[in-house]
């Protein structure tokens, strides 16, 4: 799960890592009351999960209450790639001296964390990997280890932080890191932390993303999840106890495992077409299950035809065929249905459904063909 900017620094708080003092805003006559308690200049800031607010106009300085005014009525309802801003952050400005990069995430291929840490920041991370790798000092961190004071000070040395924000910046690493493991996130990430000309060091962004695996440990994150604008697809399928993840494509899927599930998605891009989803309906796959399967993915609009790939092990085909059959009594599907049965009983599956097909309900014998069918489908 992905935190708002302004969640995340509560979030850093929590571990005493320091932010600006600022709060929320819905209204613009609400950033004004922020801006008047915390005091001139502020930063008017959107509130949406996506980076590189500041280029799309998201972030701005207001030395008074007219141009709160201004800067709050122009960033509520501004559309930052496909983000619409709904709320507010508010906050003391900051003089800025330098800006830093400091974050920590998993690297997964070597089993350990890793911190990056760069004096080039503000910018994104992406730009300064491709144009100045050496500008970033990598840190791979052992789990059972930790990272430590003394760790931490020899890397802001070799990240060549400047001298005066050295020790400040290690101990707040120890904390960010704290906070990335403690708090369970997949991501901590803070873009800028800054130097001030008064030599205070300090987090001015926050982009942190949560293991919704360590959930169970985290009551307090339901605050959080309350606030997630969650995909009306994916609200629909976890109703219906689907193991189902929306994507922006047109051709709908159902597969029986999640590695077949990938698999295509794979085949499907590999022949042009883009999915809409993921969905693996798992071992059973009775007419319950599709039924289910075929309705949330009917609700898609953007769905032109539904590619079900059917690989029979312990599921036989025939029962499949059947769960097949009998949900389209149930539900009326809008888009054609492209259908590959294979494995277990797949004859007899084929046997089953051979008397229903008709233009709109096609079987193809082999992934590929299924896949190719499916996409011209989607693209006629
Ligand atoms: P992002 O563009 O979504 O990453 O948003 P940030 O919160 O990182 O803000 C973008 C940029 O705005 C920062 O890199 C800073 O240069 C600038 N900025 C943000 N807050 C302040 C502030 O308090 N004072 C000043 N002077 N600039 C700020
Ligand atoms: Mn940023």
């Amino acid at each position: 799960m992905d935190l708002f900017e302004y969640q995340g620094k509560q979030y850093f708080s929590r571990f005493g890592i320091a932010v600006s003092p600022g709060d929320i805003a819905d209204t613009v006559d609400q950033a004004v009351a922020v801006a008047e308690r915390v005091g001139y200049p502020v930063v008017v800031k959107a509130q949406v999960k996506v980076g590189g607010r500041g280029k799309a106009g998201g972030v701005k300085l207001a030395n008074n209450v007219d141009e709160v005014r201004l800067h709050a009525g122009n960033i509520l309802g501004l559309d930052i790639k496909g983000h619409v801003v709904h709320r507010l952050w508010v906050e003391r400005s900051s003089d800025i001296e330098k800006e830093y990069y400091a974050s920590f995430t998993l690297d997964r291929p070597n089993k350990t964390h890793l911190g990056m840490l760069s004096a080039q920041g503000g910018v994104e991370i992406e730009v300064v990997a491709e144009e100045n790798p050496g500008a970033i000092a990598f840190l791979s961190i052992d789990p059972v280890r930790g990272l430590d004071l003394a760790t931490a000070r020899r890397w802001v040395a070799e990240a060549e932080l400047d001298e005066i924000a050295r020790e400040q910046a290690a101990e707040l690493l120890v904390k960010l890191y704290d906070c990335y493991t403690k708090g369970d996130c997949d991501l901590a990430e803070i873009n800028p932390l800054i130097l001030t000309p008064e030599g205070k060091v300090h987090a001015l962004d926050a982009k942190v993303t949560l293991d919704e695996n360590a959930s169970f440990r985290h009551p307090e994150w339901e605050e959080f999840r309350a606030t997630e604008t969650e995909d009306p697809r994916e609200k629909m399928a976890k109703e219906k106890g689907l193991n189902y993840i929306g994507l922006d494509g047109s051709v709908g899927i159902i597969a029986n495992g999640a590695g077949l599930a990938m698999s295509t998605l794979d085949v499907v891009n590999q022949v042009g077409g883009t999915a809409a989803n993921f969905l693996d309906i798992g071992g059973g796959a009775n007419a319950d299950v599709m039924a289910s399967a075929l309705e949330v993915i009917n609700s898609d609009p953007k769905v032109k035809v539904i590619f079900v790939n059917i690989f029979g092990g312990i599921t036989r085909v025939d029962e499949v065929a059947k769960g097949v059959l009998e949900a389209l009594e149930r539900v009326s599907i809008s888009s054609p249905i492209v259908l590959r049965l294979d494995g277990t009983n797949a004859v007899e599956g084929r046997a089953i459904l051979a008397p229903h097909l008709n233009e709109s309900l096609i079987t193809e014998p082999t992934m590929l063909d299924a896949a190719r069918r499916a996409v011209a489908f989607a693209s006629a």
